[in-house]
């Protein structure tokens, strides 16, 4: 059974489309990053799934539920952490944990060993007793995370879990999320960061403008364009413009090295005999598989 089902999914802020018939299906266990530039629909199709805002039209089933009449009952099988964090800042973590999970109808018993399992499963367990007020917005949200766990969700959503944080929240959220998938747990997050989804995901859907324009699995889509591209490392000559040569795409600087990025399809064969009669001092030749920002940039003729 998919986790997740939507066919002709339509929301609408007044005459503005902000999801255009979405149809989409998410399978059980499966780690699905939503992506897309900010203002793609993300976050309003994420609001609608774990039934917080209604959709204009169309149909949404949540572990075979049905949102429209089911609501109650699907709120209990899933968990969100939203990249707004709501916590009382003069209450402990656990203080505001176990009022939480009060609201979500976890006794206070096994409330507490679940907080205590989880606060030490994402390092926190030494800030168990300090209130909210002085910790960082990355202690927050691991914090913020916890409560979505609270009922023992069967599928979490994340919107924008790891946006603005520092690297040592980020890699305990990410491993947690690694963790929690591995245990059955079925994830959906988004996220506009590209690298993010390649990291972690094992099947994406790509928003643009309101419309799902690719899903399926990571591989699957990478695999969509079929061209590798190439990067040539050279030298840094301020004089030349990089442009010139037949195939570019992009290039960044670093260090005295420039790092030229061709376009999907140029071949080492293609690109090499230009680089070398432009007498560029050449440090690396790289040919790695489709980015998904490839991918976006193909189906969208824009960059993310
Ligand atoms: P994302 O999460 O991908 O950044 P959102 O779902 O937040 O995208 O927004 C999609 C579009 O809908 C944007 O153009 C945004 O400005 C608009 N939008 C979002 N929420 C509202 C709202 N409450 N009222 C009107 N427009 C909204």
């Amino acid at each position: 059974m998919a986790a997740i089902v939507t066919s002709n999914l339509v929301k609408k802020y007044g005459s503005f489309e902000a999801l255009k018939n979405i149809s989409l299906s998410i399978g059980n266990g499966d780690l699905y990053c939503l992506l897309g530039p900010n203002g793609a629909g993300k976050s309003t199709l994420i609001r609608i799934l774990t039934g917080l805002m209604k959709p204009t039209s169309g149909n949404v089933r949540v572990s075979g539920m049905d949102l429209s009449s089911e609501v109650r009952e699907i709120r209990q099988k899933v968990g969100l952490v939203s990249e707004r964090v709501i916590l009382y800042d003069r209450l402990t973590p656990v203080e505001n944990l176990l009022f939480f999970a009060s609201m979500l109808g976890v006794g206070r018993k096994a409330a507490l060993k679940r907080i205590y399992d989880l606060l030490e499963k994402v390092d926190m367990l030494d800030w168990k007793n300090k209130p909210v007020r002085i910790f960082s917005t990355g202690m927050k949200q691991r914090v913020n995370f916890i409560r979505a766990l609270l009922h023992d969700p069967e599928i979490l959503f994340l919107d924008e879990p790891t946006l603005g944080l520092d690297p040592h929240s980020t890699r305990t959220i990410r491993n947690m999320v690694r963790e929690l998938n591995e245990s059955g747990i079925t994830i959906i997050l988004t996220t506009h960061v590209m690298g993010e989804a390649e990291n972690i995901a094992k099947s994406v859907g790509i928003m643009h403008r309101g419309e799902l324009i690719s899903s399926g699995k990571l591989e699957d889509i990478q695999g969509s364009l079929k061209k590798d591209r190439v990067t040539v490392t050279v030298k840094d000559s301020s004089v030349f413009s990089f442009e010139k040569i037949e195939g570019y795409q992009s290039e960044t600087r670093v260090d005295g090295v420039v790092k030229i990025d061709f376009q999907p399809g140029w071949t080492i064969e293609n690109i090499l005999p230009a680089v070398l009669r432009m007498k560029l001092e050449v440090i690396d030749i790289e040919q790695k598989k489709p980015s998904l920002e490839d991918v976006f940039v193909k189906l969208t003729g824009e960059s993310s």
